[in-house]
This record gives structure tokens, C-alpha cells and sequence, in this order.
């Protein structure tokens, strides 16, 4: 694939002080990009961009993307990452999470059309709510409860989608939709909730490992360098989407723990909770899009991407200590 966007380009990225969105600008940088980072810091850190400070091709602006965007100057590209992502913290901030898929959304698009940007949206799994279709192929349109517990980020992203489409189809701006399989890796929130950072902390601190239900369901991990690529292969190809990136590493949750337990040399047991509404049974992308019109070909397996993780996540724990 030819990389269209690096050097000599100005790109934004919404959220790029979050998880995913601070690696990519980390990849944008390094292709030879500027890049701005907007941020509202509701979920995202500003120690994942610590270490640009100095750096004269990056600038972070604090701001809350869903009451407009205050950057100026041309731009090349826009990524809109900017979004609460996981459960327990979407269901905290659950108007937040509306109004950043829709208005901000559409704050982002209008941008791209004033400036003739390609847009990029972070979409989700979620798209597919609790699959009846496994492997899940972009043209299945999902099984989602629009008035559950997980609809305020579900629903969202759909919406994303909706709106980005139509931006695409009446407006003619080149948008692109990537729909995003559960992702991990250094830079996650420790006390986000979801399974990975939950526990691998526990694990870590000699706590017991909460698995949820009988933990029969599977997720497919993706390691964030994977995603990273993806996501930039699908920026550079000029395509659409919607386009599944993640792995077929499908995991049972009580499998993640038992790794889990493993790989950190933990003493923790695992006990079993109740397991949340609606929580989806089992998911995997079907890949076929992305590795035919992408190139697209994941690279980390689980037990060096969660090793790194154990890494990250422990050195957090001893300077969170030392403080
Ligand atoms: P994250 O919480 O680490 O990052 C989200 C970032 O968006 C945070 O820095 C947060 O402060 C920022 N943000 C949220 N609302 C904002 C607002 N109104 N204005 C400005 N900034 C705002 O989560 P993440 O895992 O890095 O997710 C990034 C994006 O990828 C999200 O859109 C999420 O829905 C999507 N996604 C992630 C995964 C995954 O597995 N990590 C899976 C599917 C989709
Ligand atoms: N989960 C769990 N224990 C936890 C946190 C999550 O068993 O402490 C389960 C959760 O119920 C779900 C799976 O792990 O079945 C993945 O959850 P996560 O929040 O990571 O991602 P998502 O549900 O958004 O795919």
C-alpha cells in the first residue's frame, strides 16, 4: 500500500490523548506529519503525549470536540477518535457519549468539507451488538437493543456511521469507516473496566480476577500496533468502509484470565460475578475486507501483545506507589 499521508500533510486527531488515539499521532509523527491532537482529557491522559513535548510538528489543543473544533489553519486529514470506549465509563458519561457521536460528528465533517480533508471515523464492533453471524462481516447490519444499557455508545457509533455516510453520499467529502475490534496495549486507562487493564490489574495486585457470567463469551484481542496499521492502510487506500480491523485471536474470557494469571506469575484466583445486560456473547471479525482491499495482516500474537501490556500496566502500579 502507498502511504499517502506523512510529510508535508496536517492532520488532526479528536481523542489523540486517549489510548488509540495518542498512538496514532505517535505513527503520524513518525511518517513525518503534523499533527494536532484535540482532547477534552474526559477519558484520555495527558501523559500518553508527555513525551511529545518539544516536538514541533505536534500540538495539543484542550477542548471538548462536541461544542466545535478551535483549530485552524488547512488540514489534510481528520480522525475523529474521540469517544468514552469503555463500558462502565460510557454508562457514566452517557450523554457525553450521544452528543461526541453525533454533534462532534458532525462538527468533524464540516471541517473536512471546509477544508477537502478525508475523514476517518472510529467506529466499533458495537455496530454488531450481540452478533447472531459469527465471524462478523461488514455487511451484516448487527442485533442492537436501542434502548439498553449499551445503546448510548452502540447507537452512537451507528449514528457516526449514518451521519458519515451521508456527508459522503450529498456532500461529497471522502470519509472512511473503521470498524474496530477490541484493541489493548500500553496506554490504557488502568481503571477503565474493561477486561484487559481489570485484569491484569488484579492479577498484578494479588486480587481475585472478576470474570463476568460463566465467562464462555469471546472477544478477539488486537494489539494496538496492528490497529495502528490498519487504521493508517485503510487512511492511505482511499477507500470507505465500514472495514473490520482486529484479529481472529478469540479468546473465552476465563481463557484471557487464565493467560492473564499466567503470564504475570500472579497468585490471584479467578471467581466469577454477575455478567452485565446485554453483554455480547461472542465476537470475531471476519477479515476478508481488509486483508483483500487493505493489506491488511495483524503481526503481534496474544501472549507477546498482553506481555508488553503486564509491562506497561505494572510500571504505572510502581509510580502510581511511589507517588
Ligand atoms: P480512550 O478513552 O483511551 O480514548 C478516547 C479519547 O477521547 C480520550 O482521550 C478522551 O478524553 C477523548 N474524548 C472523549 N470525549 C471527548 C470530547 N467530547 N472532546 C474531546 N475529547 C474527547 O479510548 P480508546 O480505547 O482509545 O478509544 C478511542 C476510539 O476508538 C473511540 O472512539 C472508541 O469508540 C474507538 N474504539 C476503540 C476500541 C478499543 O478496543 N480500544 C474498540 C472499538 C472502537
Ligand atoms: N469482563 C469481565 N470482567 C471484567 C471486565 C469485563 O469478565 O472485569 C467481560 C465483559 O463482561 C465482556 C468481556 O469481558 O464479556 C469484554 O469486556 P470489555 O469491557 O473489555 O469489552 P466489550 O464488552 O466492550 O467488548
Amino acid at each position: 500500500m502507498t502511504q499517502t499521508y506523512g510529510e508535508g500533510h496536517r492532520v488532526l486527531v479528536t481523542g489523540g490523548a486517549g489510548f488509540v488515539g495518542s498512538h496514532l499521532v505517535d505513527a503520524l509523527l513518525a511518517r513525518g506529519a503534523e499533527v494536532v491532537a484535540v482532547d477534552n482529557l474526559i477519558t484520555g491522559s495527558a501523559a500518553n503525549i508527555a513525551h511529545l513535548a518539544g516536538e514541533p510538528r505536534f500540538s495539543f489543543v484542550e477542548a471538548d470536540v462536541i461544542e466545535g473544533i478551535p483549530v485552524s489553519g488547512k488540514l489534510d486529514a481528520i480522525l475523529h477518535f474521540a469517544s468514552p470506549a469503555s463500558p462502565p465509563v460510557y454508562q457514566q458519561f452517557p450523554v457525553e457519549t450521544l452528543k461526541v457521536g453525533s454533534y462532534a460528528t458532525f462538527n468533524c465533517l464540516d471541517l473536512a468539507k471546509e477544508h477537502g480533508a478525508r475523514f476517518l471515523m472510529a467506529s466499533t464492533s458495537e455496530c454488531y451488538g450481540d452478533p447472531s453471524v459469527h465471524p462478523q462481516p461488514e455487511s451484516y447490519w448487527g442485533n442492537v437493543n436501542p434502548i439498553g444499557p449499551r445503546s448510548m455508545y452502540d447507537e452512537a457509533k451507528r449514528f457516526s456511521e449514518a451521519v458519515t455516510s451521508t456527508y459522503r453520499n450529498f456532500h461529497g467529502v471522502d470519509t472512511a469507516i473503521v470498524r474496530i475490534f477490541n484493541t489493548y496495549g500500553p496506554r490504557m486507562s488502568i481503571s477503565d473496566g474493561r477486561a484487559i487493564p481489570n485484569f491484569v490489574a488484579q492479577a498484578l495486585r494479588g486480587e481475585p480476577i472478576t470474570v463476568h457470567g460463566d465467562g464462555s463469551q469471546t472477544r478477539s484481542i488486537c494489539y494496538a500496533s496492528d490497529l495502528v496499521a490498519g487504521i493508517l492502510a485503510l487512511l492511505d487506500s482511499g477507500q470507505p468502509g465500514p472495514i473490520n480491523v482486529g484479529t481472529t485471536h478469540e479468546l473465552t474470557m476465563a481463557e484471557l484470565a487464565k493467560l492473564i494469571v499466567t503470564l504475570t506469575g500472579s497468585a490471584s484466583e479467578v471467581v466469577f460475578t454477575d455478567r452485565p445486560k446485554d453483554d455480547p456473547e461472542m465476537r470475531r471479525p471476519d477479515l476478508t475486507l481488509a486483508s483483500e482491499l487493505l493489506g491488511y495482516a495483524p503481526k503481534v500474537d496474544p501472549e507477546e501483545g498482553l506481555r508488553e501490556t503486564i509491562a506497561y500496566f505494572a510500571s504505572t502500579l510502581s509510580a502510581t506507589a511511589e507517588a
